[in-house]
């Protein structure tokens, strides 16, 4: 993998913000959807290593083999921001998960260990839904590289024991299963960071569509700039931490039909890998 450093732009590096709250109302007409395959009880696939054994970069799926696209939801909270949340800052995003819900929209988590320490019973409850797959963001939200975003760094030798420190906070809440994939916090990885991961098989997920919901307040631009950008194949980033994205929850009200509409089925990360040519 010669990429050295990827990013982003507008993501992550969750700043000084006030609480904003998002309301919940939406109707509840079922929507006939497609038929998420209950999960699978394999293991999920992962991506061949690549070169030197360094942890592979899946960034999205065939062009080729039909309109799916997969929507992700990370779940950042930083490790300092526990004073914020006891202040009543809402990191969690319940009623987008109830839209996911009643739209039938199956979706990856990528789930901060820190969210899950905070949420324990929302992380539960989203890995034990089959909609749902939950996957790792690191424990800290911390960057992986120099210069992220303004983030603080995890050092090279904490790297792997900061994303296992997330899988192990998962199984403390209650997650049963989550699929070893990890998303570097901003994006932000080079090879040293592929290195430092390769030992834990974890298959490293980018995007190819940024959905712009980070700081976003109309939901109409954010549903615009994934619809513009989707294509066969698709990676979507979006969020599921209320204060720093409250418009997201609408803007899937947009999306989801409109997507649909033009011929796309939604499915999970794994699947998208699974069909990339995966190693199982
Ligand atoms: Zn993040």
């Amino acid at each position: 993998m010669n990429a050295l450093v990827r990013r982003s732009a507008a993501l992550c590096a969750l700043g000084a913000l006030t609480t904003v709250l998002v309301g919940c109302s939406g109707d509840a007409r079922p929507v006939p959807a497609e038929r998420p395959p209950a999960a699978s009880r394999s293991a999920p696939p992962t991506l061949a290593p690549g070169p030197q054994g360094l942890t592979p970069v899946f960034e999205n799926g065939p062009r080729t083999h039909g309109r799916t696209v997969a929507l992700t939801f990370d779940a950042d909270m930083t490790a300092g921001q526990g004073p914020r949340a006891a202040a009543g800052e809402r990191f969690d995003n319940p009623a987008l998960v109830a839209t996911l819900r009643r739209l039938k929209v199956p979706a990856t988590f990528f789930m901060t260990g820190r969210w899950a320490d905070e949420y324990p019973s929302q992380a539960a409850d989203i890995g034990r839904d089959p909609l749902f797959e939950v996957a790792n963001h690191s424990y800290s939200h911390y960057a992986f590289t120099g210069d992220c975003y303004g983030l603080p760094t995890v050092p090279p030798a904490r790297m792997r024991a900061d994303m296992e420190r997330a899988f192990a906070a998962f199984r403390t809440a209650g997650v049963e299963r989550s699929v070893p994939y990890f998303r570097f916090p901003g994006g932000c990885y080079d090879q040293r960071a592929l290195r430092a991961l390769a030992p834990g098989g974890v298959t490293a997920v980018q995007w190819d569509v940024v959905g712009g919901d980070a700081f976003a307040t109309d939901p109409a631009a954010v549903a615009r700039q994934v619809l513009d950008g989707v294509r066969p194949g698709s990676v979507v980033v979006l969020h599921c931490t209320r204060s720093a994205a409250p418009a997201t929850e609408r803007a899937l009200r947009t999306i989801v039909p409109e997507l649909r509409k033009r011929g796309y089925r939604f499915v999970r990360v794994s699947e998208q890998i699974g069909s990339a040519g995966a190693r199982r």
